[in-house]
């Protein structure tokens, strides 16, 4: 251990870390990074095969973002933005309507993930309140489901090994089985398939209609159960039902969003539009931490009122609408229209497809490679016959994390899936090693010949 791993371990307690893993295992301290690669202090360096937790687009230290970053500071870094705005925020706003579903009009800005969601939750709960709708006071979801980790947010995802031990102080939530595309209990296939799975959540829906503020769900991918791909037909399906029963839809697309599926949003590939929709990570292109919620007129109206009336939403969070943040996120949004980015990845996304294919094809532990755009997953089991799993307590997807990292691969397992959520400054010589990598980490794992 060096001196700054030391020190780091004397100060620092890391996230999502059981810390005592860091004893034979220190973090690595990296110096710098540069497109998809960061570099330690030692000069070795680590593709970025996840992105840094799914938040990096356009690489590291791009030159246009650096650029935009720049200039803001020499402007304006922060101002308060309440009864305040800033050009940034305003163009960011303007280009995020245009570019959102059909009827999503008003943006509110928030600061992470989890607090976007944590403000659709209570602003649908509050509509319900205003327009007369008291009984409603609580949130639907289905299992498996994911939406980050304050209290509200945990209410709503389903992931026992963050929310278990706080589930006293959670919120009543409903939760139906959600789709299981790869151990399908109606023996149906991603892409042939009408969602029998839907009926579930369309009961429980039902039921509680009258108590029901909002459902709340992924968009086409449960990223953190292990990149769970479900076919469009399941949202499509949800928005009419939720449409039929005067229920909000909330699409949290904080990790799908900016073009990860294919196209800008995923709710696209169901063309519907939600009532709200999150938005987060990509937004800044993995800079600076800011969020979205972007919401409908008819939402937003029920809000407006005199002052008297105490109908405002008074959230608020003292970094909301940071400047820099806004400018990266312009910038953000500008390469994408400016780069043809979601054609290029169409191409290197067919190509992560296909290498992957072609190098696990056969493999006795891979029980399933599914992929929708750049979001691509193994899903490895003790048995590809029954499908059973891997026992959670061997840490197989940490076992192959560690070797991965050996090999300069920042590759970082959900279990027992191990996925490639790239920045989309990766060529295929990248996306060659990222998946050669893959292969060679699980082989070197399981004691199988490397290749
Ligand atoms: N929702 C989803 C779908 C996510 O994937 C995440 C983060 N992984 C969050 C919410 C929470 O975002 P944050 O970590 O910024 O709070």
């Amino acid at each position: 251990m060096n001196d700054l791993q030391k020190k780091d371990l004397r100060f620092i307690w890391h996230p999502c870390s059981q810390m005592k893993d860091y004893e034979d295992f220190p973090p690595i301290i990296i110096e710098r990074a540069r497109g998809a690669y960061l570099f330690d202090t030692d000069g070795k360096s680590y593709l970025d095969a996840v992105s840094s937790w799914w938040v990096n687009l356009f690489g590291h230290a791009n030159e246009r973002i650096n650029r935009a970053l720049r200039d803001q500071a020499e402007r304006a870094e922060h101002v308060i933005f309440a009864n305040f705005s800033h050009e940034p925020a305003i163009d960011l706003a303007e280009e995020i309507v245009r570019l959102a579903p059909e009827g999503l009009s008003k943006v509110f800005f928030a600061d992470n993930g989890s607090a976007a969601v944590e403000a659709a939750l209570k602003m649908s709960f509050h509509y319900h309140q205003q327009t007369g709708r008291t009984r409603r006071t609580k949130f639907a979801a289905i299992t498996d489901a994911y939406h980050g980790e304050t209290l509200g947010a945990l209410s709503v995802g389903d992931l026992d090994l963050y929310s278990r031990i706080y589930k006293p102080l959670l919120l009543d939530t409903l939760k139906a089985p959600g789709p299981d595309c790869y151990r399908c209990p109606f023996g149906k296939t991603r892409d042939a398939c009408d969602a029998p799975c839907f009926d579930a959540l369309e009961r429980l829906v039902a039921d509680h209609a009258r108590e029901l503020c909002a459902v709340i769900i992924e968009p086409l991918v449960q990223c953190a159960a292990g990149m769970k791909i479900y076919p469009p037909v399941y949202l499509k399906k949800l928005r009419g039902l939720c449409s039929a029963h005067g229920i909000h839809l909330i699409a949290d697309e904080i990790a799908v969003g900016f073009g990860r599926t294919g196209k800008m949003f995923a709710c696209e590939h169901a063309q519907v539009s939600p009532d709200m929709m999150c938005l987060s990570k990509g937004l800044t292109a993995g800079y600076l931490p800011m969020s979205l919620v972007v919401t409908t007129d008819e939402i937003y109206s029920a809000f407006y009122a005199d002052y008297t009336e105490l109908k405002a939403f008074l959230h608020s969070h003292s970094y909301t609408g940071n400047a820099l943040a806004c400018a990266v996120a312009r910038e953000t949004l500008a390469i994408f229209r400016d780069e043809a980015v979601l054609e290029k990845n169409a191409a290197k996304a067919a190509y992560l497809s296909a290498r992957t294919c072609e190098l696990f094809n056969g493999h006795p532990y891979v029980g399933e490679y599914r992929q929708t755009g750049m979001i691509g997953a193994l899903e490895l089991v003790a048995d590809r016959a029954t499908k059973e799993p891997f026992d959670w307590k061997k840490r197989v997807g940490y076992g192959i994390y560690r070797i991965a990292l050996e090999e300069g691969v920042l590759l970082r397992p959900l279990g027992n899936v191990i996925y490639f959520m790239p920045p989309y400054v990766v060529g295929e010589k990248d996306i060659d090693s990222m998946v050669e990598t893959a292969l060679s980490a699980t082989n070197r794992y399981f004691g199988l010949s490397p290749k």
